[in-house]
């Protein structure tokens, strides 16, 4: 689960990982009281669960009052596009006002999970800021990766490590070794996927300061996490996926256009890698689960057509415990509802499959039916091409 900037900082003030005094605005009266309880100059920063916010016009830094108003004005209620949002972008509703610092140099740091080496991996580089995409494109060798065994925790050889790579200078260097174990401590106790610093920054006067914060936690652990569970913004779930998970639907919306139900986790991957193999980009993911019912098949299905990219649907079910006849039913009774205005491409083996295939042929519905799972990819990639 992301969490907002200004949230993933609370945590970071738990954690002793420095940030600068702050507020938090959903009125452009609410920013300006901020501003002016925090001193000039301050950074108003728009609260969107996605980066590259800056470069969007979705971060301003404001040196007078009247600054202020404006950067309010023009950040508060904006459609806010960047690389991560995709070209519909965010509305922005919620305002971090913070004070504003003088940089020295921007690094980067970032701790993830490596599923290759199974270790908790550091992640820096000198070349912080907001281009990282980019040193790691060009100058890979300017990122350094240090992998941390769970079973030893983080040594002093390991904060040595990197901040030898970031070439640190001496005043900065016992700082930096506490914030960077205090990160990681936070990464563990919240049973982080990801945590991001960029940039973190060294001040005129040597302070290490956290100025942006990006903090994803592993969804499957938020029962341990009330506290942030209660930070969940309903205004960043995608609206789809919110839908499918009132009906209890694995969905995850993709930018492709081949609408696709599958049973099962598995073999919904497997569809999905087969969709691209055959040329295509699967428009999400969607496993209707093993024990589904014809409801829970016309949910799903209504959720994949009220996804406007989708050309073609492919549906591919290996009838077990969800049975073909179950599943033909689910799929006649949802195109009856609603207009079926793509073409639907149906692979179905397994228990029942007579029965399926009948009801299938019998609904008067426009179905194309495939021999096998490569010919039913190879046909749905010529509807959508
Ligand atoms: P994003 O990564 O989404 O673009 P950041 O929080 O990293 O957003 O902000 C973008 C840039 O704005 C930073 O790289 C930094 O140079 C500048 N910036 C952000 N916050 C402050 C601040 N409090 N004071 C001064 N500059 C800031
Ligand atoms: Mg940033």
């Amino acid at each position: 689960m992301k969490i907002h900037e200004y949230q993933a900082k609370e945590l970071f003030k738990k954690y002793k990982v420095p940030t600068l005094e702050n507020g938090v605005a959903t009125t452009v009266q609410g920013i300006e009281e901020h501003a002016a309880r925090l001193g000039y100059p301050v950074a108003v920063k728009a609260q969107i669960h996605a980066g590259g916010r800056g470069k969007g016009g979705g971060v301003k830094i404001a040196k007078t009052a009247e600054e202020v108003t404006a950067a309010a004005e023009a950040i508060l209620g904006m459609t806010l596009v960047t690389k991560q949002t995709g070209p519909e972008g965010r509305l922005v509703k919620t305002v971090l006002v913070e004070q504003g610092v003088a940089i020295k140099k921007e690094l980067y740091l970032s701790i993830i999970p490596d599923r290759a080496t199974a270790t908790i991996t550091i992640v820096a580089s000198q070349d912080g800021g907001m281009d990282i995409e980019d040193v790691a494109e060009k100058t890979p060798e300017r990122i350094i990766k240090v992998p941390i065994s769970t079973i030893t925790g983080i040594q002093g050889y390991h904060l040595r490590r990197v901040m030898f790579g970031l070439e640190l200078e001496k005043p900065v260097m016992k700082e930096f070794g506490a914030v960077l174990k205090n990160l990681y401590n936070l990464f563990v106790d919240y049973d982080c996927s990801m945590v991001e610093i960029n940039p973190l920054v060294i001040t005129a006067e040597d302070k290490i300061i956290a100025l942006d914060a990006k903090v994803d936690i592993d969804s499957n652990a938020l029962f341990r996490h009330p506290d942030v569970v209660a930070m969940h913004d309903p205004n960043e779930d995608d609206p789809i996926e919110a839908e499918a998970a009132k009906f209890n639907l694995n969905y995850i919306n993709l930018d492709g256009n081949v609408g696709n139900m599958v049973n099962g986790a598995g073999l919904a991957m497997a569809t999905m890698d087969i969709i691209k193999q055959a040329g295509a980009e699967p428009a999400n993911f969607l496993d209707v689960g093993g024990g589904a019912n014809a409801e829970m098949v016309e949910n799903g299905f209504r959720l994949i057509l009220s996804d406007d990219k989708v050309k073609g649907i492919l549906i591919n079910i290996f009838g077990g415990i969800l049975r073909c006849d179950i599943l033909a039913q689910g799929v006649v009774q949802a195109a009856k509802k609603v207009a079926l205005s793509v073409p639907v491409v149906v692979r179905m083996e397994g228990t029942n499959v007579e029965e399926g295939r009948r009801i299938l042929s019998e609904s008067g519905l426009k179905l194309i039916n495939a021999k096998d799972l490569s010919d039913a990819a190879k046909k749905v990639a010529e509807i959508v091409a």
